[in-house]
């Protein structure tokens, strides 16, 4: 027989790691019924999670993420804490193939048992993959994780997802200068709350120090206000684990004046509420997709539009009209 909801919630607040893979196995279901289940679990379990301190890590691939994730979730779990990584990786959607979160590129933290390693879900869309994300954050903070790092690689929209999701993010990069710079997505920097340039060791170290320079001041720029100054750029190096205790205490820090603003609480109000909206987009966007009478209606008004025979705007109405009059 399947287990019932008591179940699924005592396991999980009991920390047992079985009933955690199965509730986030539960949770990333599209079956119909264990929706429902998951919907009712999350119920139980959100009175027991919003303690953890949420993290965005972010950086192309290469940057050192999992190196950086290994070492320092291991430092934290060697200071009590406990620690979870779940990832957002619209990619594997595509491939069938989860990168990011992979429990072979973090091994230290893997056999830890005070840290708990969840890859991407591989199904769905990035609204899809982001939901089980945020969902399963529900499960890892209930069963006791005090750190949640969420892992993403810059590509499309899966920043903004991650960044919607957690309290601080921050920006893994490598040491540019001068016209490299302009390589760093704008984005990125306007979401960054801490940024730390990897791979300072060696014969890099010095590189890395005048590119943390650099890139604070084009931040001031960028941003152009006080936040800009806020924002601190350090160096890092995730292979040999120098910086990486700075590198956290700006992130606690980061998390502790939220706290102490008021704004985490109004910043995770804003975001459930945001994801609301998103999840109602997502799946008007699915169901409009998926509508007979606008499938067959739309490849005569693409080509009308493309001819130049009918404009964009009444191409617009009449497929909303077609999906409108079969609700
Ligand atoms: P990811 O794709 O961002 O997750 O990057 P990885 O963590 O897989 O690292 C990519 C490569 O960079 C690996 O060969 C790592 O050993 C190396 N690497 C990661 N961090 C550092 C670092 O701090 N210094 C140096 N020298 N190499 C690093």
């Amino acid at each position: 027989m399947n287990p019932g909801l008591d179940e699924y919630a005592a396991g999980v607040l009991d920390g047992s790691r079985a009933w955690i893979a199965r509730a986030i196995t539960l949770v990333e279901s599209t079956r119909t019924d264990h929706r429902e289940l998951a919907q009712k679990l999350l119920v139980e379990l959100t009175p027991h999670a919003g303690d953890a301190r949420r993290v965005g890590v972010t950086g192309v691939p290469g940057v050192g993420k999992s190196t950086f994730i290994d070492a320092l979730g291991t430092r934290l779990t060697g200071n009590g804490h406990r620690v979870a990584v779940l990832a957002v990786d619209p990619s594997s959607t595509r491939t069938g193939g989860s990168i990011l979160g992979d429990k072979t590129r973090m091994q230290r933290l893997a056999a830890d048992p005070d840290a708990f390693i969840r890859p991407s879900p591989t199904a769905g869309t990035l609204g899809g993959v982001a939901k089980a994300t945020r969902e399963a954050m529900v499960v890892m903070e209930a069963a006791g994780y005090d750190v949640v790092l969420v892992e993403t690689v810059g590509v499309g929209q899966s920043e903004t997802a991650v960044a919607e999701m957690v309290d601080t993010f921050l920006f893994l990069t490598l040491a540019r200068t001068g016209d490299q710079l302009q390589g760093i997505k704008k984005g990125v920097l306007e979401l960054a709350d801490v940024i730390a340039v990897n791979k300072a060791d060696g014969e890099h170290k010095l590189e890395a120090k005048r590119a943390a320079r650099e890139l604070s001041g084009a931040l001031r720029l960028l941003r152009g206000d006080a936040r800009g100054r806020e924002v601190p750029v350090l160096t890092c190096s995730a292979l040999e684990g120098s910086g990486l205790d700075e590198v956290w205490r700006r992130i606690a820090a980061h998390h502790d004046r939220l706290r102490g603003s008021g704004e985490l609480d109004a910043r995770r109000r804003r975001q459930q509420v945001g994801w609301t909206w998103a999840m109602v987009r997502e799946r008007l966007l699915a169901d409009l997709g998926a509508d007979p009478s606008v499938r067959e209606l739309a490849p005569e008004l693409e080509s009308a539009v493309a001819d130049g025979t009918l404009t964009p705007a009444l191409a617009a109405e009449r497929i909303l009209a077609a999906f409108a009059r079969r609700r």
